[in-house]
């Protein structure tokens, strides 16, 4: 809509008018639509944010996932050394067992040797020692949480607490047994009662080597070494107890125990040696010392002293010692296999607990990391998405508003970056001079249209409606015309001035349009001729019309600058016809015509053509031509 003159002129010019005038056609032609390519491109983009969202979603979930295997990792690690801790804490206490319970034989044979109060105490201290480790291990062992327990099977257990009972029964009754062949028989029948115990402990001690080893944890090695240890302590022991009846009894070493102590003896030396060449052993330079113990007070003092006793008890019952003697003189030795062992115990105990401390270090360290690095992912993503991609789809859609013509929406999300605080100051700066362009085209597209005297419409814009319509009709539908020129015009110029005339001219077409129909175009054809375009309005109507206007018009005073006031009179000339290009010539020359006809008539009066029908009847004769 044009706004020419008053709300009444209100001339509705179509779409079709104004892509006469370049730029508007763009516009009018955009609006709305995503005709063209550009703006095609556009929508499809639509997706970009839930695609955006999408991606920031995946970007997460696989750094999440990345750090859970990488945590998992840390936390695997760290697990399987704190269950190594236990796993080895626990074979520890399986190994001390053993050696309690080889350590029973020390006080048993003192009391079959030589009953007294104090032995019997200290046998009864040794055997609560041992209840009191099998009973530790028989008991529900204490699982630090998240770890898995190797439970020693019951019946293993039980096994030795069977065959410890029935040997402490033949120790109490070779106790009672004095001297002779009888008290050699009783007291080997303990001794090999007692080593009955220890062989049916080591099925517990190999039991749990074996659960090490099995479990592939790094632990296979100190659990052999461990089981070896014990092995050599147990031996050692045996070698012992095989002289130490014959020695008690005052007989001769019968040829079985000299037997058994040269096997246990060989074992002892292939312990040794495979324990010689332990890499993990030789890696601990800290136990040099107790080798050396070992090799001096166990090998040079207590197997010494054994084979010199055996040498003698093989012809002789005449022994330069006696069994508790050898006992005391013994046992000291056997303490640097103990040592030996504790402290390599000790230290893969502390190796491993070490390994589990830096295990859980590393876990923290790898947590703390994984926690910050997910953090700073996420803020940086959230924030590339609030300070980047949100304004940026803001901006889109403000560009897009502009291209559509669309009313600007309030901002919603700007975000704080200066590089988007500049581009939407260009989209301001854009939207500005969008404005400024179309208020500057509004105007030229009135001034193109529009006569600049008189506000009506100008002669090119009539010829533009009548020709390609605009108002709704299309090509072929009915129009009529009614010229009107005003009466003796000149002589208004002539008497009062140009500017009265102009005056004169500027009021005629506020008249005609307060008077025309809403949809009559009303235009100034030239001069001092106005043209009225009628749509659907036959002869008789568009007639009518330009009569009620003569008449008004006739009617009218025109007030001067000076304050004088003036009548005027114009002849009127209607003709019809149809829309489109072929006919609009046609129709103002006919038009015209009759305005000719009506100036000829005596002026101030309305003179239709004749329709093309009647026009036909009358024939050429009947024309008559303006001069
Ligand atoms: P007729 O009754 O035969 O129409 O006589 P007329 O004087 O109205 O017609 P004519 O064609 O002889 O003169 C028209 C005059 O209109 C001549 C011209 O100076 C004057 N005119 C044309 N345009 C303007 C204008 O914009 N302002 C003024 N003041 N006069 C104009
Ligand atoms: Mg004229
Ligand atoms: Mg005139």
């Amino acid at each position: 809509m044009i706004n020419i003159g008053s709300q009444k002129t209100q001339t509705a010019i179509p779409a079709a008018v104004t892509t006469a005038f370049g730029q508007s056609r763009q516009r009018a032609g955009r609006a709305g639509s995503f005709s063209t390519p550009w703006l095609r491109i556009a929508k499809e983009d639509q997706s970009l944010y839930p695609k955006l969202s999408l991606s920031i979603g995946l970007a997460i979930l696989c750094a999440a996932v990345l750090a859970a295997m990488i945590l998992s990792r840390a936390w695997n690690d760290f697990a399987e050394a704190r269950q190594n801790h236990y796993d080895i804490q626990y074979f520890r206490q399986v190994l001390d067992t053993a050696n309690v319970i080889s350590a029973e034989r020390g006080p048993a044979n003192d009391v079959m040797s030589a009953p007294s109060e104090v032995a019997l105490k200290r046998l009864a201290d040794f055997r609560v020692r041992s209840d009191n480790a099998l009973a530790s291990l028989a008991a529900t062992p204490e699982v630090p949480i998240l770890l898995h327990d190797h439970r020693i099977p019951r019946e293993l257990l039980d096994a030795v607490a069977e065959s410890l009972a029935a040997a402490r029964v033949k120790v109490d009754h070779a106790a009672t047994v004095q001297g002779g062949e009888a008290k050699l028989r009783a007291m080997q029948d303990a001794i090999e009662a007692m080593f009955s115990v220890s062989d049916h402990f080591r099925v517990v001690t190999t039991w749990r080597a074996n659960e090490l080893i099995g479990h592939d944890s790094g632990l296979s090695e100190p659990a052999l070494i461990g089981q070896m240890l014990a092995d050599l302590r147990e031996y050692g022991g045996r070698i012992a107890s095989e002289v130490i009846a014959p020695i008690a009894s005052r007989q001769r070493i019968p040829l079985e125990n000299i037997i058994d102590a040269r096997r246990d003896q060989g074992r002892i030396h292939q312990i040794w040696d495979m324990l010689r060449g332990q890499t993990v052993l030789n890696a601990m330079p800290d136990l040099a010392r107790n080798q050396a113990a070992i090799d001096r007070l166990f090998f040079g003092v207590g197997m010494d002293m054994v084979d010199t006793i055996i040498k003698q008890g093989k012809d002789s019952s005449d022994y330069p010692i006696t069994a508790v003697e050898l006992t005391r003189s013994f046992v000291p030795t056997m303490k640097s296999v103990e040592d030996y062992r504790t402290a390599f115990l000790d230290k893969t105990v502390s190796r491993v607990a070490a390994e589990r401390d830096a295990a859980l270090r590393l876990l923290v360290i790898v947590s703390l990391a994984t926690a910050i690095v997910l953090t700073v992912l996420i803020g940086v993503l959230l924030s590339v998405r609030r300070d980047v991609f949100r304004p940026l789809l803001q901006a889109h859609e403000e560009v897009i508003g502009l291209a559509e013509d669309r009313p600007p929406v309030a901002r919603r999300d700007a975000g704080g970056a200066s590089e988007m605080t500049r581009l939407f100051d260009a989209i301001d700066v854009l939207q500005d001079r969008m404005r400024e362009r179309a208020s500057l085209t509004s105007e030229l597209r009135l001034q193109a249209e529009t006569d600049g005297l008189t506000g009506a419409l100008n002669r090119r814009t009539l010829d533009y409606i009548a020709q390609n319509g605009g108002d709704g009709l299309s090509t072929g539908d009915a129009l009529a015309l009614i010229m009107v020129d005003i009466d003796h015009f000149k002589s208004i110029n002539d008497t009062h001035g140009h500017l009265a005339g102009d005056r004169v001219l500027i009021e005629t077409a506020r008249l005609l349009k307060r008077e025309a129909p809403i949809d009559c175009v009303v235009a100034r054809f030239g001069g001092e001729e106005f043209a009225l375009l009628l749509s659907r309005a036959d002869l008789n109507q568009a007639g009518h019309l330009a009569e009620t206007i003569r008449t008004k018009l006739q009617n009218h005073r025109f007030t001067l600058s000076d304050g004088q006031q003036i009548a005027i009179t114009a002849s009127f000339g209607v003709a019809c016809g149809q829309r489109g290009p072929r006919d609009w010539r046609h129709l103002v020359e006919r038009a015209d015509k009759a305005l000719y006809r009506a100036k000829s008539d005596g002026r101030n009066r309305v003179s239709t053509a004749p329709s093309i029908v009647a026009r036909r009847a009358v024939g050429k004769d009947g024309q008559r031509r303006r001069a």
